[in-house]
């Protein structure tokens, strides 16, 4: 089968033929139908995880996954309902099933955690071999373009807005802000509508293609806040919104610069939640945070709960795209476009 591989970090994939994986009794074989490209990726060619987790190579990469059920293994329960031909995807966060967080659904922060497209399988490939457990079964109405990036754009700032929501962030006197208006973005602004239960949506980026994403997905007002200082954008969200700062953050980028006008901007009381991570340290003053009571909540990927929801809204037509798709042939070319920040939306490869 065909497979892209990272051989060496900070080189271009290698694109070869391998032999199409055997699958435990418990896994089930998918035949890849379509995969999306994910900022991760690059980071991951450019060796940023090899502080937290040194993989070694050949790494399959390609994590947004979905395809259909080509073969069954012996002990997958009948139960389970999964027959040969079946449109699924890719559940991202593969767990131990033993620890606490596997416990209670969050497979995807187990300690012992397995993802595909950070090891040997993944779905750059044609066939990828996934434990039954990590599969769900979507409508085959829906596109397989449409349903890769909604495994990690598009469930990651879905689970992002439900703490946010949870914490009781969000409402009808309340702002939320939506930061990076990338792969994420487009996606967060439209889960703040559809969760936020009437908070004012407001996108903030540098870039005026991204911004008009944010207006087409039903942001309430876009602010473009390159050049412009925090008490700046401050003045102008108080004239848009009628309040000078933000009860809830979706930060869909965790760029340094705007993490720090992000906190600047965060109300009394205020929640943060960041599902990116473009930079690694930030420097914000301590007292705000203590003063005004504020909240940071990581917010990791997402665990097969987030992943069904995602799905349902997906089959009654919630949700709305901004992709490229492209051909095996071109991933590097677009891992090289993607690492130039010249991507507006998902990249998205089909087989
Ligand atoms: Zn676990």
């Amino acid at each position: 089968m065909k497979a892209a591989r990272l051989h060496q970090y900070g080189k271009s994939l290698v694109l070869e033929e391998i032999p199409i994986p055997d699958i435990q009794p418990d896994e089930i074989l998918v035949n890849v139908k379509a995969c999306g490209l994910c900022r991760s990726d690059v980071l991951l060619v450019d060796g940023f995880f090899r502080t937290y987790a040194d993989i070694p190579p050949p790494i399959t990469l390609g994590h947004e996954i979905t395809g259909v059920v080509a073969k069954i293994g012996s002990i997958v329960p009948k139960g389970s309902g999964f027959k040969e031909g079946d449109h699924v995807v890719v559940a991202p966060g593969w767990g131990d099933g033993t620890c606490r967080h596997c416990q209670v659904g969050d497979t995807q922060i187990c300690p012992n955690v397995r993802w595909p497209g950070f090891g040997p399988v993944g779905g750059f490939a044609e066939y990828i071999p996934v434990p039954a457990r990590y599969l769900i079964k979507v409508d085959a109405r829906l596109q397989f373009e449409q349903l890769a990036p909604l495994t990690d754009a598009g469930l990651t700032p879905y689970r992002g807005i439900k703490k946010l929501r949870d914490a009781g962030a969000l409402g009808p006197d309340r702002v939320v802000g939506v930061f990076g208006i990338g792969g994420l973005g487009g996606y967060a602004v439209q889960y703040a509508q559809l969760l936020g239960s009437g908070a004012k949506v407001v996108a903030f980026a540098r870039n005026a293609d991204k911004l008009a994403i944010a207006t087409q997905y039903g942001a309430d007002h876009v602010i473009d806040i390159k050049g412009k200082s925090s008490a700046d954008i401050s003045a102008e969200l108080n004239r848009v919104v009628g309040q000078k700062d933000l009860d809830a953050i979706i930060d869909c980028a965790g760029a340094p610069e705007m993490m720090q006008l992000g906190f600047s901007l965060l109300a009394i009381s205020g929640h943060y939640a960041d599902v990116g991570f473009i930079g690694d340290r930030i420097d914000i003053p301590l007292f705000p945070r203590v003063s005004r009571e504020q909240t940071f909540h990581g917010s990791f990927w997402g665990n097969n709960i987030d992943l069904s929801e995602v799905m349902a809204l997906a089959a009654e037509g919630k949700i709305r795209h901004s992709i490229k798709v492209f051909g095996f042939d071109q991933l590097n070319e677009n891992l090289n476009l993607l690492r130039a920040n010249e991507i507006v939306g998902r990249a998205v490869m089909k087989f």
